[in-house]
């Protein structure tokens, strides 16, 4: 990446550019029955919900592709489950939670989420507490939809 041409926005946080949620951030954590998950998925319209703990510190993700799971334990049509029995399958392929900085550029939150080879990247604030989520559909929305080329007048 570092050889290619940088546009001037890649220099700019996330949050500057309005790319991501900010602020409310649907959560749930691992005793959420996965039928609660399931029903955020599909009324929200979103494909991943942070996991919190008692603390509201962010310990994992439940995301779409993880209903994949239910299957592989028979669980489909139990889905009362709690998301920790849900993901009991998961633990072999699991990578973790991917996470950066609210205060990291848009070059290096791209960069992590190609890394990671993950669909969305937490961002953190100074205290480590879950303040938004990029996902790549709000890259790619800033990328085709927002013209690049009038939001420059935002920062001149
Ligand atoms: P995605 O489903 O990842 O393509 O995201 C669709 C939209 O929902 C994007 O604007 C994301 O920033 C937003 N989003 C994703 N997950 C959440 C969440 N857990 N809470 C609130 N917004 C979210």
């Amino acid at each position: 990446m570092d050889d290619l041409p940088k546009p001037w926005f890649m220099d700019k946080t996330p949050k500057e550019l309005g790319i991501g949620t900010w602020g409310h951030i649907w959560t749930i954590s691992y005793e959420t029955p996965v039928i609660e998950a399931l029903r955020l998925f599909l009324v929200q319209r979103i494909s991943a919900l942070p996991i919190v703990d008692s603390e509201n510190n962010v310990v994992d993700i439940y995301s779409k592709f993880d209903v994949i799971y239910l299957a592989a334990g028979r669980a489909y049509n139990d889905l009362d489950v709690s998301v920790k029995q849900a993901l009991q399958f998961r633990e072999e392929w699991f990578e973790g939670v991917h996470h950066c900085s609210i205060n990291d550029d848009l070059s290096t939150v791209v960069e992590a989420i190609v890394k990671a080879e993950v669909h969305r990247i937490i961002v953190t604030d100074e205290n480590g507490h879950l303040a938004g989520i990029v996902s790549l559909s709000d890259i790619l929305k800033f990328l085709v939809l927002d013209s690049p080329t009038i939001l420059k007048n935002r920062f001149y």
